[in-house]
């Protein structure tokens, strides 16, 4: 229904499709006047299909005189700000319409005078503009003014809560990322300009990389569904764990950024990277699972390594390669040599590949002994590199970078093939030791690669002992403990490695059933001069052999080290007393003359191991 004024009677005569109407097309006049309409002509029909017309579009109309009286308006009108058709008649002040709507909420947070004289302001510039306005009652509307001839106004009012929901939702999404809630890249960039523009007025800031120690891994075992729920939860805790005016985001699978504006730096960027890091390695719990994660990170600060996003970018990225190549869990902070840092160690990369491929790498073996009988029950096989130009290179510093470049895959291999080759040369009784890398738990084909070794080379399982680091069980517990059953029943024996310096060894004693303990050197080197180390030793040579594991004590370098664990009752020993690893063709001389060492048959206290030199370059 559209609503006509009676009385008195100005004539307005105005345009209201101008914004739909095409070009050339003459503009539809409304006229609205109170003189009774000639029963004759056309025009009382064309009023009454404007009357529809009007009534039955989208948007809310209204027309004011000059004096801010309601001409004309639609049904949609009093609809849009909450009131009924019959609330809302011809010749009302704005004011008085304000005043309805006010009690329905349907006013913009102003006082009802300032809206009005906006209402007339905006009239007056007559641009056709819209004004986006905000309601008490969370409607958002877009209204647009026009001048009359004579003073008034007319004025359109469309609801667009839902166009500007779905856009805030839009210019939400841009910004952020769907499965963290975080910012996003585009976001980061915004607010690190920002930080660097402070920077360059002494506001110091500091750019922190993040990424997660082997995510690959712990997704592959539990799944996408899981996996992006751990990503949840590491956000939560880095969110969590950062002070509020410093920015997360998340950039990409693993990897998150923080812009951190504090003054003391480098000192604060590393000490929050350090906080992170320790909130990262709290064991987490996600649907019955236990998972332990690590992080690298890099820092870049500004201004001194950069004024630019993307440099100060690259150089966070740059420091975060640093930490990683140093070995996982670390906090690196950019340094200039880094760049070069990162080319040698890419050098490093293909020239690792290439002896990986031509098999240019050897293995050497390390001696263990029971002491009991004082003889050799077996060689552990530990990988080396002579990288043409460089030397002997040390596996801890080609495995970790085959470990993250999926080389360690192809090495392992070779490695596992390689010294069951030669074990099966040794005689019946001496095994050999394998070192196998969470990496290597995590590829696919572990099985079948050990099982292939196995069957060509004809070595018995049992001879064959992988050793696993924590690291390996922690990534994936549920696959990789399924794993080792399946190898167990193959034959082969699993021994746990530098048992003690991982976050939860116990835990994982209790849910495997492993044959054998490797006491980390760390609390061998110590024995003798500390005796928290002594209770330790003594506390896991008890456990073990409550289990009926096997304990190997590592790193044995000393008669007094020896005494100690013979006293404790430790099973077997490794280490430079005995001797150091030696290349494969000193096997049978080491044999014998370990063996005739001590009495081999009955049981010796004290086996009288000559210290052997060091092992040659
Ligand atoms: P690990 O498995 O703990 O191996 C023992 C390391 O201690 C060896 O270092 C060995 O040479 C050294 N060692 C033995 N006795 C003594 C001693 O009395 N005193 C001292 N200070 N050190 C001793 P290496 O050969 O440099 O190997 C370092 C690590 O590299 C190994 O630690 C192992 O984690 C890894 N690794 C070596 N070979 C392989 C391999 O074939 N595959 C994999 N995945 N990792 C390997
Ligand atoms: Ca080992
Ligand atoms: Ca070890």
């Amino acid at each position: 229904m559209m609503q006509r004024e009676s009385t008195p009677a100005p004539r307005a005569t105005f345009s209201l499709a101008g914004r739909s109407r095409r070009k050339g097309q003459p503009p539809p006049q409304v006229t609205a006047t109170s003189k009774p309409a000639d029963p004759r002509a056309a025009p009382r029909t064309l009023a009454q299909h404007y009357d529809i017309a009007l009534d039955n579009i989208s948007v809310g109309i209204s027309f004011f005189d000059a004096e801010y009286r309601l001409l004309l308006h639609n049904r949609r009108y009093a609809q849009i700000y909450g009131l009924t058709p019959g609330q809302v008649r011809t010749g009302m002040t704005l004011a008085r319409i304000m005043a309805l709507r006010a009690r329905v909420g349907a006013v913009p947070n102003m006082a009802p005078d300032d809206y009005v004289a906006w209402t007339q302001a905006e009239g007056r510039r007559n641009s056709g503009a819209g004004s986006v306005i905000e309601l008490k009652n969370g409607r958002v509307l877009l209204v647009r003014f026009r001048s009359l001839p004579d003073g008034g106004v007319v004025s359109t009012h469309e609801d667009i809560t839902e166009r500007r929901m779905a856009e805030m939702r839009i210019a939400y999404m841009a910004h952020h990322d769907a499965m963290t809630g975080l910012p996003n890249r585009v976001l980061l960039r915004e607010r690190l300009e920002q930080a660097l523009a402070d920077a360059a007025t002494g506001q110091p800031c500091a750019l922190l990389s993040l990424d997660l120690d082997g995510f690959k891994g712990i997704n592959d075992a539990l799944g996408a569904k899981l996996g992006d729920a751990v990503l949840r939860a590491t956000a939560t805790r880095l969110g969590q764990a950062l002070p509020s005016g410093d920015l997360l985001a998340r950039l990409g699978a693993d990897e998150f950024a923080i812009v951190q504006r504090a003054a003391e730096q480098p000192a604060d960027a590393a000490a929050l990277g350090e906080r992170l890091l320790r909130e990262i390695a709290r064991p987490l719990q996600i649907e019955g699972h236990s998972v332990v994660l690590s992080a690298s990170i890099g820092i870049a600060l500004a201004p001194r390594d950069g004024h630019e996003a993307d440099e100060v970018l690259r150089h966070a990225d740059l420091a975060l390669s640093t930490a990683k190549a140093g070995g996982r869990g670390r906090v690196a902070i950019f340094a200039p040599t880094m760049d070069s840092a990162v080319q040698r160690r890419r050098a490093l990369e293909a020239d690792l590949r290439l002896a990986v491929a031509t098999g240019a790498l050897a293995l050497v073996y390390q001696p263990i002994a029971n002491l009991q009988t004082g003889r050799v029950t077996g060689f552990e096989a530990l990988v080396r590199w002579d990288r043409p130009g460089f030397g002997r290179v040390s596996p801890a510093e080609f495995i970790p970078l085959a470990e993250e470049n999926g080389l360690i895959a192809p090495l392992g291999e070779w490695v596992l093939h390689r010294a069951c080759a030669e074990a099966a040369r040794w005689p019946r009784w001496v095994k050999v030791a394998v070192n196998v890398s969470a990496a290597q738990f995590r590829a696919p084909g572990l099985y079948d690669t050990v099982a292939d070794a196995l069957r060509g080379t004809g070595l018995a399982p049992a001879r064959l002992e992988l050793e696993i680091t924590e690291s390996a069980m922690m990534e994936n517990w549920v696959d990789t403990a399924a794993l080792l059953q399946r190898l167990k029943q193959l034959g082969v024996r699993i021994a746990m490695d530098d048992f003690g310096t991982g976050y939860s060894s116990l835990s994982y004693l209790r849910k495997f059933p492993f044959d054998k303990i490797k006491i980390d050197q760390a609390f061998i080197r110590e024995l003798t001069g500390n005796s928290q180390c002594v209770a330790i030793v003594r506390a896991i040579l008890a456990l073990c052999a409550a289990l009926g594991m096997t304990t190997t004590a590592e790193g044995v370098e000393t008669q007094e080290q020896l005494d100690i664990l013979i006293a404790e009752g430790c099973s077997e020993v490794q280490g430079y007393l005995l001797s150091t690893p030696r290349p494969p063709n000193e096997v049978p001389a080491l044999l014998e003359r370990l063996d005739s060492a001590g009495p081999a048959a009955r049981p010796v206290r004290r086996p009288a191991f000559a210290p052997e030199p060091r092992e040659a370059g």
